[in-house]
């Protein structure tokens, strides 16, 4: 009974709408009061919403992270209720390598593109992750109710950027103050805009006559591109296509039939070189997200837990493989929209917010019998590397504390360089720098200034001991150990790493690290 659950995040660069779908989303589904409180418009997004008792008591936003929603479908074999779980992915004000993170615990996502802007930076990026794990890409162009490029020219770009076989599902008929509705492919069917905010409210029209003006171009459209096939999308090589507005709500519920008709059930996991399936008994899941405590005064965090098998009940005994010991989870945090008391029981695709007190860390795996550790969690290579200064030198102890604290919540990665006491941070963005320097002073009142560090990017180093000894006699200027002591390479330049890769074939050089 795991094949109703659909596990998803939706992916876009800043603006695209990402916002505004996940509100329809959630009307559509039946979380209509969460509807307007996805992103607290105006606010620090830190004051979103407490409507939650454990955030209440706790002070921690976890709200946005994880949305569940709940929808019945008509199918061949009767009527089956759908279980959506949206993972929420930061976008660019809070971009870091938690949003990379959480696309390891999705099994598809959603591409949001601007009609106008077509693939931005911030989408290619977070494509490559999903890419990288063969997630599967269900694309929803946005914004068609505006004047936006040529569809021919949108789907020509995510396919030559992407490498991505496309597959219109529908088309606009017309764009901007031409808009005439969506042509459905599939039914035929076209739904209008009606009345003064010319807003989808329900209205299609069965079989109807496409304008003379546009019959050409929707006839191109429907004769000119691969037709959709499950297994193709399924392995990441194609994307089916759907127009809309989610303002204007056109598309949105045939994107919420496609994830449930088409998105992957809860995939397998790898650990090691098995794969867990999610029909195992035995409740297993891993930690892909650490989030700690809004109020400086409680190191309280949340841990959550992508479930990869079994049924996970209250006050189950799970052993984190951190830990090595057993925890009961007596106060899990379910993310039901119409019901979000605590947690009873959890599937395999499900989320699961675990309080805990720093025990858990990103990338730990959480089992009944600790016998299996998943794989593929990475840790990324940094882009911006700072050294940390201290205002007061007599507060050593308490930096250490707060950088081993911060990275494990996948904050920032912290190096301590083999000589000298210049402890570098690593973050993939910029952003990270400015959470990291507010959070040392309000919650570990700690000050402390960030400089120019010689080096440029990192990568993990493995090999055979004397290999690595070898390296190190010479290159020790050069070395640090991260926050689990594991050895890693400071590069000056990339130029630096291509040097020494070639120079140390017996050496592995990684730019991400797998817990
Ligand atoms: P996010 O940054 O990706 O979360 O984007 P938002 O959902 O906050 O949307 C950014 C802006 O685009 C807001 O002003 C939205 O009202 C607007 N917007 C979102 N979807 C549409 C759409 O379908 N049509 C139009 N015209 N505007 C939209």
């Amino acid at each position: 009974m795991t094949s109703n659950r659909r596990t998803f995040a939706i992916i876009s660069h800043p603006d695209a709408g990402k916002t505004t779908l996940t509100e329809k989303l959630l009307l559509q589904g039946g979380a209509i009061h969460l509807a307007g409180e996805v992103k607290a418009r105006g606010q620090a997004r830190r004051a979103r919403s407490d409507w939650m008792k454990i955030e209440q008591q706790r002070g921690i936003s976890v709200t946005s992270s994880v949305m569940t929603f709940e929808k019945e479908f008509e199918t061949d074999s009767g009527r089956e209720t759908i279980t959506f779980n949206l993972l929420d992915t930061p976008g660019h004000e809070d971009f870091s390598e938690d949003t990379y993170r959480t696309l390891t615990a999705v099994d598809s996502a959603i591409m949001v593109i601007d009609a106008a802007k077509g693939i931005e930076p911030q989408t290619r990026k977070l494509f490559e992750v999903c890419r990288l794990r063969s997630v599967p890409i269900i694309t929803f162009v946005n914004k068609v109710d505006r004047e936006g490029r040529e569809c021919f020219e949108l789907l020509d770009e995510v396919a030559d950027m992407l490498a991505l076989d496309v597959s219109p599902q529908s088309w606009p008929v017309g764009m901007g103050g031409r808009f005439e509705g969506i042509l459905d492919f599939a039914s035929g069917a076209i739904s209008r805009p009606e009345g003064p905010s010319k807003e989808y409210l329900g209205t299609r029209d069965e079989n109807a006559a496409i304008p003379d003006e546009f019959a050409e171009e929707i006839e191109l459209a429907q004769a000119g591109y691969p037709e959709f096939d499950l297994e193709a999308y399924r392995n990441g090589d194609l994307t089916p296509v759907y127009f809309g507005s989610a303002l204007k709500n056109f598309g949105v519920s045939e994107l919420i039939d496609a994830i449930a008709r088409f998105a992957p059930p809860p995939r397998p996991q790898p650990a090691g070189d098995e794969q867990i399936p999610p029909t195992r008994d035995e409740v297993t899941g891993f930690i892909f997200k650490v989030q700690a405590n809004m109020d400086p005064n409680h190191r309280d965090r949340i841990a959550f837990m992508r479930m990869v098998s079994g049924t996970f009940k209250r006050g189950m005994k799970l052993t984190p493989s951190g830990l090595g010991k057993p925890i009961a989870v007596h106060s899990p945090i379910l993310f039901f929209a119409q019901d979000r008391e605590l947690a009873d029981t959890a599937e395999a695709g499900d989320i699961i917010g675990i309080p805990n007190h720093g025990t858990l860390r990103v990338g730990d795996t959480l089992s009944e019998k600790n016998q299996l550790r998943f794989t593929g969690l990475p840790n990324f290579a940094p882009e911006i590397l700072r050294r940390v200064v201290l205002r007061d030198p007599t507060k050593t102890k308490q930096l250490r504390k707060a950088l081993d604290d911060l990275s494990e919540e996948g904050v920032i990665q912290v190096f301590y360089p083999e000589i000298g006491a210049q402890w570098i941070v690593g973050v993939v963005g910029q952003l990270q720098l400015e959470v990291l320097i507010s959070r040392l002073e309000a919650e570990y009142k700690v000050e402390a200034v960030l400089e120019a560090s010689p080096f440029a990017t990192a990568r993990w180093l493995k090999g055979a001991d004397a290999a690595l000894k070898g390296f190190a006699d010479f290159n020790r200027a050069n070395l640090a150990r991260d926050r689990d002591g594991d050895l890693v390479f400071m590069a000056k330049s990339p130029w630096d790493v291509s040097y020494q890769v070639e120079k140390n074939p017996e050496l592995t050089f990684s730019a991400t690290k797998e817990r």
